[in-house]
């Protein structure tokens, strides 16, 4: 049993810098510390006997091979099987049988109760295991769910809600708006001569001014707003508990911060400018006729000559 011990005290080093120096997979590693724990278990009930409690090492180690991943399933079975077998095996052999190592029942005691430590050490190690496993996975998992929820929502030139997204927004503020009998403000915003812009100073340029176009209106819209990329170089802002005239104000205070805008392409620079249409949408209208209207005032501001807001 000494000399198990030597090799046991050899094996967990070698075991160590194999693992360190990447000689052995993480799998492979934990098959044979399980190995080893099970012959260990077996020697010392074998030469020491069943009542110093090595064996019900054995038991606590059956959860382990279930949280190593592997594609096959049935080997956390099998190796959990064979430790059980293994263990009644061991039980059969030493009843009855005179350990060559008989402590006094003190010395005995010692390592029973050594043994017991070494279970508990093991079974919190495995609960431990499993939790932070779950956890991770559950981390996981919620990542995943906001990434597949962004891509779903969000658009990823210009980051601002999609249309789909958008649709879903609209029809809530109006279910809002009639349940408190208020009215909700849509303001529609096109980019002037946006092809000119993608014609003269190429398309990652027109890119930059819609995505800088997005921030300043994502910007300047109230926080209770919803933002989206409407179409093309269209965007659509939505405000509940809006009147025409405050959502006319915040439109043209961003058509001027939108002209103020200088783009530099080379040693060219640039200014852009846009047309808003603006329409406040009553608890008896559907939002569809809202859009609708929004999209009319929009193309009779381009008719008056773009770069300026026009409501009802
Ligand atoms: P108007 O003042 O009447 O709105 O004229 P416009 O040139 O802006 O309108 P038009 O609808 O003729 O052109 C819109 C252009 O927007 C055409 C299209 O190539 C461009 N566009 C649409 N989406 C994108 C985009 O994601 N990136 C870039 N760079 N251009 C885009
Ligand atoms: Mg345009
Ligand atoms: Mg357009």
């Amino acid at each position: 049993m000494v000399y198990y011990n030597y090799f046991s005290v050899a094996f967990y080093a070698v075991m160590y810098f194999l693992l360190h120096f990447k000689k052995i997979g993480k799998i492979s590693f934990t098959y044979l510390v399980l190995g080893e724990i099970i012959v260990h278990a077996c020697m010392g009930a074998y030469y020491i006997g069943w009542s110093a409690g090595f064996t019900q090492i054995m038991l606590c180690i059956i959860p382990i091979p279930f949280f190593i991943s592997q594609n096959r399933k049935a080997i956390p079975y099998i190796l959990s099987s064979f430790d059980v077998v293994v263990f009644i095996v061991m039980r059969i052999i030493v009843t009855n049988r005179v350990a060559p190592y008989s402590f006094d029942t003190n010395r005995e005691n010692i390592l029973y109760i050594y043994n017991t430590l070494c279970s508990f050490i093991i079974i919190i190690y495995v609960s431990s295991i499993y939790i932070f496993t779950n956890e991770h996975n559950k981390r996981e998992a919620k990542a995943q769910n906001e990434k597949l929820q962004k891509l779903a929502t969000i658009d990823p030139l210009t980051q601002l809600f999609n249309r789909r997204a958008m649709m879903d927004f609209i029809k809530k503020i109006e279910s809002n708006s009639r349940r408190t009998n208020s009215v909700y403000s849509m303001c529609l915003g096109d980019i002037d001569d946006f092809k000119h812009v993608n014609d003269t100073y190429g398309h990652e340029v027109g890119d930059e001014v819609l995505r800088v176009v997005s921030d300043v209106i994502a910007g300047n819209v109230p926080s209770e707003g919803y933002v989206c990329r409407w179409g093309g170089e269209e965007i659509l802002f939505v405000v509940p508990n809006t009147d025409t005239e405050s959502c006319e104000k915040i439109a043209k205070s961003i058509c001027q911060k939108i002209h103020e805008c200088t783009f530099k392409e080379n040693s060219r620079s640039f200014n852009i400018s846009m047309t808003f249409g603006v329409y406040s949408v009553t608890p008896n209208e559907n939002y569809d006729e809202g859009i609708s209207k929004v999209d009319k005032l929009l193309y009779k501001g381009k008719n008056q000559g773009k770069n300026c807001v026009v409501s009802k």
